[in-house]
């Protein structure tokens, strides 16, 4: 499989601000790319750099192996959704549309069929798109915006943070449509969240950024169960944090499990690492139940379980966690001498 894009050294600073910090990276065709990140890591600028709305301090850009970090903007062939949709507010749906093919000079005929058909294929019906952007829903203007971004067939798609605006329903909607579509289409795509519900069912590869550097991309399976680092752990999801001796493992150093690989009660019984415990608190999640634990030596637990606990906060019960389950985190380990 050839590499798509592929970041270089990428670095930059606002005046004497590094928001970007050496990021080397390679994305393979046709693949999603989700770049996860607390708000000021420099997700926004790393999209800004790639869409040529900014250029690197330091570092290399290139798609398909050409080198396009002097390339302007619109010469790059990347299409980018931001966050507050940026659509033409006095055009219709459709003129919004057709803006980067007007711009490529595109006789009219052809832009309106291409219209019609990204249209279609987004899901937006004749009557929305003869529409002023102020007379459509969150939902349907970013619709818009991703059409635009698609319809002049670009390289590369940016899409940042693409839903933050919409509701919990259309979010969950439109986060399966958009890879539905970007599979279909087989555009590769970066998309950049804070949240990490929405970046693992939807990515084929997931990074994570603090403070300007790219601390891992894996696949997201493997970052969310075998994180390099207690950064990524912990962003990725709720996670125990626990000194691994203390799982009577002989290394110095930190383990994590993820709270639904704790098992409680009954389930518990054939676990090697076994402890008892008192819960501190039962939390409702909608479909499971969040349950704190302290144990007599004083470790935090979180578990996580389908089924309401039988005992109630102030009670003690046994955890247990199977080998299999704990994860040693390659930062900091040391063995025990
Ligand atoms: P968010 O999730 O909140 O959108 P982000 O991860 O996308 O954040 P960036 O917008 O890329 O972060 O910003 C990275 C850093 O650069 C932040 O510390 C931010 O304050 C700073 N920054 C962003 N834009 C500018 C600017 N125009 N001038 C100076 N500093 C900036």
């Amino acid at each position: 499989m050839t590499n798509k894009i592929k970041l270089e050294n990428l670095t930059y600073y606002y005046r004497d601000k590094k928001a970007v910090d050496n990021i080397s990276l390679s994305l393979h065709s046709g693949k999603f790319l989700t770049i996860l990140g607390p708000s000021g890591c420099g997700k926004t600028t790393v999209l800004k750099l790639i869409g040529g709305y900014l250029s690197p301090t330091k570092g290399s850009i290139f798609i398909d192996d050409i080198d396009i970090t002097s390339t302007i903007a619109c010469s790059r062939k990347i299409g980018m959704v931001f966050q507050n949709y940026v659509l033409f507010p006095h055009l219709s749906a459709r003129k919004n549309i057709a803006f980067p093919l007007e711009i490529r000079k595109l006789p009219k005929n052809e832009c309106e069929k291409k219209v019609d058909a990204i249209s279609e294929l987004i899901g937006l019906t004749q009557k929305e798109i003869e529409r002023k952007p102020s007379e459509l829903s969150g939902g349907q203007q970013q619709r818009v915006a991703l059409a635009r971004a698609l319809v002049f067939e670009p390289h590369l798609l940016l899409l940042d943070e693409p839903l933050a605006n919409l509701d919990k329903e259309l979010k969950t909607k439109l986060r399966s449509e958009i890879r539905r579509l970007q599979k279909d289409i087989k555009i590769t795509t970066i998309m950049v969240t804070h949240d990490h519900e929405e970046a693992l069912p939807n990515s084929d590869l997931i990074g994570v950024m603090d403070h300007g550097k790219l601390m891992e991309v894996n696949d997201p399976k493997i970052i969310y169960d075998n994180p390099h680092s207690v950064f990524v752990a912990n962003f990725l999801g709720e996670t125990n944090i626990i000194p691994a001796n203390f799982l009577n493992i002989s290394r110095n150093g930190m383990a994590h499990i993820r709270p639904e690989k704790i098992k409680i009660g009954t389930y518990a019984t054939d676990c090697n690492w076994k402890k008892n415990g008192i819960i501190t608190s039962i939390t409702f999640m909608g479909t499971d139940f969040l349950i704190d634990l302290k144990t007599t030596e004083g470790f935090h637990f979180k578990i996580l379980s389908r089924e309401p606990p039988l005992s109630t906060i102030g009670s003690t019960i046994t955890i247990g966690i199977e080998t299999e389950a704990i994860w040693l985190i390659p930062d900091n380990l040391k063995d025990l001498k």
